[in-house]
């Protein structure tokens, strides 16, 4: 976190610095143009070098950042891919849990109405029994009001009878006063005693059944009961599996805001590189320009070979094309052998000498450099030097001195930077020079 917020800041800074820039570079090359000088030019383009190189370094080191970034979130990836497969095992068996539950619930339900069926018949039941009673009760008042009716008659028989009597069907079976009644009637109060037993034994038969019934309820809802504990289970086993894959996909969307960063930031870095690059673009075909004017047109190329600039001398320190080191494309080859300091720079052919730079900023671009016309619209360039011994519109011969080797401009050491071109466009000199 630390090194990500010093990275942060470093970025911001070189954002605004380079937007800063960005803008006045811009418009530097439309507006200015008239006023900047070659050498202005130069370091205008060696400013802008620079600042894309620390950008593609910058860019690299996103880059770099972004793999590492990349390299957590798959990992984070990979365990919130197999939470995920945990969370979804657990919502399997909380589903089927649930299922049964459901089914267990469909039974108890099942259950309840048959209870509730069976309390239906036993209160129809219950009415019925309390129908019958009635209705007997009824009957034998009327009995009773028969026999009362004898007494007062003086018919002494029915005290006999009453006195070894149990109940008033006993009494209605065996008393004499049973003549007195009608044989439907009889058979009528029969029947009722029989259907109230009837009755009874169903009201019993009932309340087993459901006793039975209400026994099963009573086992399935425990069963239910013990489902739901299961489920309460899965369900804070589920829970903790979900809040930890949450926590993952935090992670994940962290990692993934922190890639977004920095994407934006490389894209921003790239978008200036882009921009610096069509900049020096243009100020290259400026600098083309500038030379095309100042070579005389109408020329042919003076004859015979191009000579060694600073013979004895041999080391490459780096050679024409794209030069990895610095990130640019190198427009010449660079001589820097220990102890070239001071040595004489040798015209490589004759002609008229049509730059003679005294003036340079420390640490950019040629520092003090010559450019001579050979006709034809070749011209060389020596750069970096400590001396500059000719002047411009001079005619110089091959292999007359202009100067000596120095340290001047973008140079991190003693070197001659050397450079053929044709119509302003750099071509490498070794087509045209050997080492001796
Ligand atoms: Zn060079």
């Amino acid at each position: 976190m630390k090194i990500r917020r010093l990275l942060r800041t470093v970025l911001s800074f070189v954002l605004v610095a380079a937007i800063n820039v960005g803008i006045v570079t811009s418009y530097a090359p439309v507006s200015a143009s008239s006023n900047m000088t070659e050498q202005e030019i130069r370091d205008e383009i060696d400013r802008i070098e620079k600042e894309n190189a620390d950008r593609k370094e910058e860019i690299d080191r996103i880059d770099g950042a972004i793999g590492d970034t990349k390299e957590e979130q798959d990992k984070i990836a990979l365990m919130l891919g197999e939470q995920k497969n945990e969370v979804d095992y657990y919502n399997n068996l909380v589903y089927y849990k649930n299922e049964d539950i459901r089914a267990k619930q469909s039974e108890i339900d099942k259950k309840n109405q048959e209870i509730a069926q069976l309390d239906d018949k036993l209160a129809k039941t219950d009415a019925d029994i309390k129908a019958a009673e009635k209705e007997n009760k009824e009957n034998l008042e009327k009995f009773a009001q028969i026999i009362r009716t004898m007494y007062t008659s003086g018919n002494s028989d029915v005290f006999g009878v009453l006195s070894g009597a149990t109940d008033f069907y006993q009494l209605m079976v065996s008393s004499e006063i049973v003549g007195n009644i009608t044989e439907k009637n009889y058979e009528f109060m029969n029947q009722l005693k029989a259907d109230i037993k009837q009755l009874e034994a169903d009201k019993n038969t009932y309340e087993t059944d459901k006793r039975t019934l209400e026994e099963k309820r009573t086992a399935l809802e425990a069963d239910k009961q013990m489902l739901e504990g299961e489920k309460a289970e899965l369900v804070t086993l589920q829970d903790e599996a979900q809040s930890k894959a949450d926590g993952y996909q935090a992670d994940y969307d962290k990692y993934q805001g922190i890639l977004n960063d920095l994407q934006y930031d490389q894209d921003n870095l790239q978008y200036l590189v882009d921009v610096g690059e069509s900049e020096i673009e243009a100020f290259e075909e400026q600098l083309k320009q500038m030379i095309i004017d100042k070579t005389e047109d109408g020329t042919t190329l003076q004859e015979g070979d191009w000579i060694w600039p600073v013979p004895g001398f041999s080391y490459i320190s780096c050679y024409f094309g794209w030069d990895y080191y610095f990130g640019r494309y190198h427009k010449g080859i660079d001589i820097g052998d220990w102890g070239i300091f001071g040595s004489n720079i040798y015209a490589t052919k004759g002609g008229t000498v049509i730059i003679a730079e005294d003036w340079y900023i420390p640490g950019y671009s040629y520092g003090k450099y010559v450019t001579v016309d050979h006709g034809g619209g070749y011209t060389s360039t020596y750069a970096h030097m400590d001396t500059v011994n000719v002047y411009v519109g001079q005619v110089v011969e091959k292999g007359d001195v202009l100067g000596t080797v120095g340290n001047t401009g973008f140079s991190t050491g003693p070197h001659l930077h050397f450079e053929i071109r044709i119509d302003g466009e750099p071509l490498d000199p070794f087509n045209y020079v050997e080492i001796y």
